[in-house]
């Protein structure tokens, strides 16, 4: 995997020594600082909450077309592409936990990878917060890089926070028989890192409301229990133009056409949740 790499040259972000020309020809080396090449936190407001998108890694990987538009033209969508000033061939796979404050808990939806290339804690550190902030972990669905994150050296990184979990997805990595053999990995880290946070959680049906103005969805398809999100405040609503780049913390998660996180002003009906 090529995590946390600079799309524009494709090297990895890192401390580097640079040879700069200077006028007599000689060359000069200088030292540049480890930051990041394009901003890792994406911020805006809607209704009284205020929204991150937290950039914890990136995936560049090949096969652009195969990957997100399958059945498409090849050369109509490489000609897309190549308008838009993206990569013919590559594309990055982002991965995005997202942040909500609704003014009285910071909630945060998935955790990351977790490892050592994972920049949410420096994101989250670039908003003033640090993992004791967190009120509320949302986990959409189980995947390593949902999860991850959620506990270093085997204790909770959140250690404040409440945990919630879809109960489908839950049973599903904990009890079901059915994980295919190249997912025997990740029930594994599933088992490791979430069973001992069970205590701590609450497990819900898609249409619970997990908090006012956070209401589950059904967004199975990725994974048997994938959840995505409504997100309402004071009627407000988020523009299409935005709302790809915050709210698709797995963009292969979105099989089922429902994006993990919704902005709008409709209210579906909200069954009691369960716990
Ligand atoms: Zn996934």
């Amino acid at each position: 995997m090529n995590r946390l790499r600079n799309p524009s040259n494709g090297q990895e972000n890192q401390n580097c020594e640079q040879a700069i020309p200077i006028g007599d020809g000689k060359v000069q080396a200088a030292m540049f600082d480890a930051q990041p090449a394009r901003a890792r936190v994406f911020t805006f407001g809607l209704g009284s909450f205020k929204i991150a998108a937290l950039l914890d890694a990136v995936d560049v990987r090949d096969n652009l077309v195969s990957a997100l538009a399958p059945g498409q033209s090849p050369i109509a969508m490489q000609e897309l592409a190549a308008s838009n000033f993206i990569d013919r061939d590559r594309y990055e796979h982002c991965f995005i936990p997202t942040l909500v404050d609704t003014g009285s808990e910071k909630v945060l939806f998935d955790t990351g990878f977790g490892d050592t290339g994972s920049s949410l804690l420096g994101c989250l550190q670039d908003l003033g917060l640090g993992p004791n902030d967190i009120d509320v972990v949302i986990i959409t669905h189980g995947h390593p890089d949902h999860i991850g994150g959620l506990v270093k050296n085997g204790e909770p990184v959140f250690g404040r926070a409440r945990y919630v979990f879809g109960a489908a997805e839950f049973t599903f990595w904990t009890e079901a028989s059915t994980v295919r053999e190249a997912r025997l990995e990740n029930r594994d880290l599933f088992r490791r890192i979430c069973t001992g946070l069970a205590s701590q959680a609450t497990f819900i049906a898609p249409g619970c409301e997990v908090l006012p103005g956070i209401t589950a969805i059904d967004a199975a398809g990725h994974s048997p229990g994938l959840l995505a999100f409504l997100v309402e405040s004071d009627g407000h609503n988020c523009s299409s133009g935005r709302t790809p780049s915050c709210t698709m913390p797995c963009p292969s998660s979105i099989q089922s056409g429902t994006p993990i996180l919704m902005m709008t002003k409709s209210k579906p009906s909200r069954p009691a949740c369960a716990s």
